[in-house]
């Protein structure tokens, strides 16, 4: 079968992979799209992402849908859903033992396995592969009327729910986003979803606030441009999901005083520069947003229920072009969400 496999910065091949069999308590799914993540652009462009650095060959890829095939010893109907039920998969599996998770907080689990994720060694090889085994638990079945091609979007749309549920009560008030790529798009959504009155939305490209607008923002603002008509005064609650320190400090800058402020986007390795003196005098509260846990569920339910998010989906390319479809998802002046097709 064939598999999208990170060797080292900028050296993404295509390689030729034996089909794994499902372990005890595993399940084999045939995959069908694999969404490109701006982590994976990561790990491709610079050998990493954050301070999670590439030690091995990794296959990417958390973002996964396809079919079940079949099921290891000590796993089956009664785990997961049967052979040919259309699936999402969950891509973490927490420890289930650490304090965190003990405390109902297993996003951030100290001892997680994440599907293509160089956060542990050996890495978690991930799902852009034709077949994959994960554990049976981790499959959804899609809701009635969902089917593969938008459900695709369930992990990112799932970090952006997470990160809205961070920044507490929305309902009735105004959000900024910063940030309009795929994740910033979803956060939007995902604002909209919880009742937010207005969702303004800054970045530098006009094709990206474009999209935010088929996810549901109300404002678009270009970022570079200090004049643009369509800056607040204040918000109640900023989401920065731009990873840049920029969009922070914009975040800081413009939430009233006493906000919350929800740090999602991945900031560049090491330290980053922000306005810390505003976190004090205005009493700012600062958040930080890292992947999801039961979102993935409600996740499958809101793509379920709204045909918009198709808009999102901006381009479906074959395993076999794995570069070029990088390359695409790379390019923010037309793209938003790329999918791999490995046919499954
Ligand atoms: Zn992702
Ligand atoms: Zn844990």
């Amino acid at each position: 079968m064939l598999g999208c496999v990170i060797h080292g910065q900028g050296d993404l091949r295509v390689d030729e992979l034996a089909v794994p069999a499902p372990g005890p308590g595993q399940a084999l799914v045939a995959v069908r799209y694999g969404g490109v993540c701006g982590s994976d652009l990561h790990y491709w462009r610079h050998g990493g992402v954050g301070d999670f650095r590439l030690k091995e060959p990794m296959v990417l890829g958390h973002e996964v849908v396809g079919t079940v095939v079949s099921y290891g010893s000590h796993a089956d109907e009664a785990s997961g859903p049967a052979p040919g039920t259309a699936v999402a998969v969950h891509p973490a599996t927490p420890c289930g033992v650490c304090p965190e998770c003990a405390d109902g907080r297993r996003n951030v689990c100290r001892d997680t396995r994440y599907l293509g994720s160089a956060a542990r060694f050996p890495h978690v090889q991930g799902g852009f592969a034709a077949h994959v085994t994960v554990p049976a638990e981790q499959l959804r079945a899609l809701p009635a009327g969902l089917e593969l091609r938008r459900a695709a979007l369930a992990e990112p749309l799932s970090v952006a729910l997470h990160a809205v549920r961070r920044a507490g009560e929305v309902a009735g008030k105004h959000v900024l986003v910063t940030g309009a790529g795929p994740i910033g798009c979803l956060v939007v959504a995902a604002a909209k979803a919880a009742g937010a009155a207005r969702v303004t939305v800054t970045d530098l490209l006009p094709a990206a606030l474009e999209y935010a607008r088929i996810a549901g923002a109300d404002t678009l603002v270009r970022a570079d441009d200090p004049d643009d008509a369509g800056w607040p005064a204040e918000v109640d609650v900023a989401i920065e999901a731009s990873g840049v320190a920029a969009g922070l400090d914009t975040c800081l800058r413009l939430v009233r005083r006493g906000g919350v402020v929800v740090q999602l986007g991945m900031l560049p390795p090491g330290q980053s520069p922000f306005a810390g003196n505003l976190v004090v005098s205005r009493e700012i509260e600062l958040r930080g947003a890292f992947r999801f846990d039961t979102e993935f569920d409600d996740a499958l339910e809101l793509l379920a229920a709204e045909a918009s998010f198709d808009g999102l989906v901006s381009a479906v390319v074959p395993v076999r072009e794995a570069e070029s479809a990088f390359a695409l998802a790379a390019d923010r002046s037309t793209s938003c969400k790329v999918l791999l097709d490995f046919g499954g």
